[in-house]
């Protein structure tokens, strides 16, 4: 794997140097957020510690994506080379991709990459493999700016004038946008943002059609939560008025749709006296069937993609590269469906077929026991003591970890369990990191934000 590359930045607000490391290849297998970052123009984006001026640097990189068989390289004109060191830096580019890459993922695509000026025409052309077009891209764009102008509005006056003006652009898509900007500015902490954006969302979702529909989806959707039974899910799937609604509700009530959910709506079928309302709720039968069964369908589909990544990591001859590029993918229901294909060849005895799935298996445990952060292991330990004194073990034995920054993901813990109502879980946290702060050596108060050279990125709410 290529080395990480450090660059000294100048900032060109305040003209403070420092030091930042150079992203050089994206891979989206390897790095489910590289595809995000890129759009989001945060590649090789250099933020100044002192002013917090961000600037984008202006240096080669290749995005891989393997699945669409992408291979992109930005080469800017500013890196400033002559035409056979521009040659060699994009060969040098995807040679360093191609190491990562098990033999059977080397394909041809990525021996000569598509290479692009700007980093805005590398950009179009990810977007343009995922179906997106210009004309879909400048839709999203006005529909930000139509937020902007909303947010800038002072009075409910104007901003009603705007609605009303607007009204067609203001459709789902629209209302997507105003919660990733809600979500954006809550994580951040912009209090101030997300009061305005709470305001023209409650206008929007009582002033339009799109509003007072998704208003009474989510209306539908917590009535079921409050009564989650197939009576309630029955009477919310008759007054839902649109479709999208009813899906939403079968998807979500899913464990409730079964034989009796049926009896019951056929049961009222019958007993329907209105022909037209009869007529109604027969429809409403097939549409809820034709729901289950795309619900279904889907599930099919992941354990086939399972079953397909199975396939791979049996034939590849480096499994094990393989597996730690599919990572995002090894999850519990590839766990499940290898678990499955296991007991199947050991009833048919097939000795042959378990030990190589056998193998596989213990590949696949190791590789996702070391992604686990250290302090995430100790915790789960702590949480599954049975008693007082096997929590004190456990805690003595891993002494070296009760740091500041332990002590603080345990208090995150308490508090999280505390919201959830998992009281049993909180209390026996709370007794964890008592015990631990009596062995932690009392030391002068540092205020500085808890550090995890795990990776461990903790979630405040
Ligand atoms: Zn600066």
């Amino acid at each position: 794997m290529a080395q990480r590359l450090m660059a000294r930045v100048t900032c060109p607000n305040c003209r403070q140097t420092f030091g930042m490391p150079l992203e050089q290849i994206l891979d989206v297998e390897m790095d489910p957020s590289a595809k995000p970052r890129l759009l989001a123009g945060q590649v090789n984006q250099a933020v100044c510690p002192s002013c917090g001026f961000a600037s984008i640097l202006e240096v080669p990189f290749i995005y891989h994506d393997p699945h669409k068989e992408l291979a992109l390289v930005y080469m800017p004109m500013a890196a400033g080379r002559t035409d056979m060191e521009r040659q060699q830096a994009i060969g040098a580019l995807s040679r360093a991709v191609m190491s990562t890459l098990p033999q059977e993922q080397r394909k041809s695509y990525l021996i000569n990459p598509q290479v692009f000026l700007s980093y805005e025409s590398l950009v179009n052309r990810v977007l343009e493999a995922d179906g997106i077009t210009p004309e879909m891209i400048q839709a999203q764009r006005d529909r930000a700016d139509l937020l902007k102008r909303l947010l800038a509005a002072s009075t409910t006056e104007e901003r009603m004038a705007i609605i009303q003006e607007n009204e067609a652009m203001l459709d789902e898509s629209f209302f997507r946008i105003l919660s990733l900007n809600l979500e954006q500015a809550d994580a951040m902490g912009l209090t101030d943002a997300f009061q305005r954006l709470m305001e023209v969302r409650a206008l929007l979702l009582e002033q339009t059609t799109v509003g007072r529909k998704l208003a009474a989806r989510s209306r539908a959707l917590q009535a079921l939560q409050a009564e989650p039974t197939r009576e309630k899910l029955l009477d919310l799937l008759v007054e839902a008025g649109d479709p999208a609604t009813r899906a939403v509700l079968v998807t979500f009530g899913q464990p409730l749709v079964d034989y009796l959910f049926f009896q019951k709506l056929t049961r009222r079928i019958e007993s329907e006296t209105d022909e037209e309302k009869r007529k109604l709720l027969e429809a409403l039968r097939e549409e809820v069937m034709g729901i289950r069964e795309q619900i279904r369908a889907q599930a099919r589909e992941e354990v086939q993609a399972k079953l397909h990544l199975l396939r791979d990591l049996l034939a590849s001859e480096q499994p094990e590269l393989l597996a730690h590029r599919r990572l995002v993918e090894l999850d519990d229901l590839f766990l499940k469906v290898l678990a499955s294909e296991m007991e199947e060849a050991q009833q048919a005895g097939d000795q042959e077929t378990l030990s190589r799935l056998q193998k596989v298996w213990r590949l696949v445990i190791r590789i996702l026991q070391e992604q686990v952060p250290p302090e995430l292991l100790l915790l789960t330990q702590l949480m599954e003591a049975p008693d007082e004194e096997t929590m004190r073990q456990v805690l003595e034995a891993n002494s070296q970890m009760l740091n500041d920054s332990f002590l603080a993901l345990l208090e995150q813990v308490v508090q999280d369990m505390q919201a959830r109502g998992e009281e049993e879980v909180a209390q026996k946290a709370t007794r964890a990191l008592e015990i631990a702060r009596t062995m932690t050596p009392a030391r002068p108060e540092k205020k500085r934000p808890p550090q995890r050279p795990s990776g461990l990125v903790m979630v405040r709410g």
